[in-house]
């Protein structure tokens, strides 16, 4: 998927800070939508070979280096387990500081930068930070709230709004039927969740039960209160039941019945608080 179309506002402001060089050394890309994608533009707009007004060629050594991810200077740090460790980012100095065989210059990515520790943070800010530094990190986040204070208050923050309408052509693109996709695309807030749950087996059926059950809601909550027990053996576990909630919320609203939406609403909070599933779907029904 091509950045520019995921996010054509964030990719023309991008082009025309790197075409005047005014790219700044650390960022937060906040969000699902194409923050990788964008980042990974921004190595190769720092390091192509023929770069024409801010924008990458794709085409030269670097360029294709990058896109099969081998090119040493860039680097894409993943949590070792929960956590972003202190030594993850030690390694990473270190090996900057051996190679510089390609360019003087670094990329760094960071994929799920609100996992990373305090010492973590501290290390990889203080290496940006010094004056001859010509390192650029990118740190992804799909929840900016949970990023330590000392990583807000010292990167620049960009929030990549969801584009629902890519998402839906995304889906269709992998096969989803128009209303399937825009549904997916309605209750997801990003590719990659969209994607895992389209690919999952479960998915499909289940808001194709939620839609059946929404219909009948509408027309006689009597009968959908007895249909309540069909539609549970789709929602076994609590991401399911999650979902659920979103699905019905997004069909009812669509329809207009507002006094159902506020019933799931209410049904939801019922289910945080840890009433059964099945109690909570009844209620709906009541
Ligand atoms: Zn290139």
């Amino acid at each position: 998927m091509k950045i520019e179309e995921i996010q054509p506002q964030l990719y023309q402001t991008f082009q025309k800070l790197v075409k005047n060089d005014h790219l700044s050394h650390a960022y937060v890309f906040v969000g699902g939508f194409g923050n990788y994608d964008l980042a990974v533009w921004l190595a190769k707009a720092v390091f192509c070979q023929e770069i024409v007004e801010g924008v990458p060629c794709g085409r030269c050594r670097i360029c294709r280096l990058i896109d099969a991810n081998e090119f040493s200077e860039l680097q894409i740090i993943e949590p070792d387990g929960q956590t972003i460790k202190v030594e993850q980012i030690r390694e990473l100095l270190a090996s900057f500081a051996s190679t510089g065989f390609e360019s003087t210059k670094k990329v760094v990515i960071i994929k799920d930068a609100e996992k990373m520790g305090q010492n973590a943070a501290n290390a990889l800010l203080k290496t940006i930070e010094e004056p001859d530094s010509e390192v650029y990190i990118f740190l992804l986040t799909e929840n900016e709230n949970l990023l330590l204070p000392t990583i807000q208050s010292r990167t620049q923050k960009v929030i990549f709004p969801k584009n629902t309408q890519y998402l839906s052509e995304f889906l269709q693109k992998k096969g989803l039927l128009k209303t399937d996709a825009d549904l997916l695309a309605a209750i997801t807030d990003s590719t990659d969740k969209a994607q895992y749950l389209a690919e999952s087996s479960w998915y499909l059926p289940a808001s194709k039960a939620l839609a059946n059950f929404v219909q009948t809601a509408i027309t006689s909550a009597e009968i959908a209160f007895l249909k309540v027990i069909e539609l549970l053996p789709h929602f076994e576990g609590k991401a399911e039941q999650e979902v659920a909630f979103d699905v019905l919320l997004v069909l009812f609203n669509q329809l207009g019945a507002t006094n159902l939406t506020e019933k799931t609403f209410k049904a939801e909070k019922m289910w945080r608080a840890n009433v059964r599933f099945g109690s909570c779907l009844e209620s709906i029904c009541l």
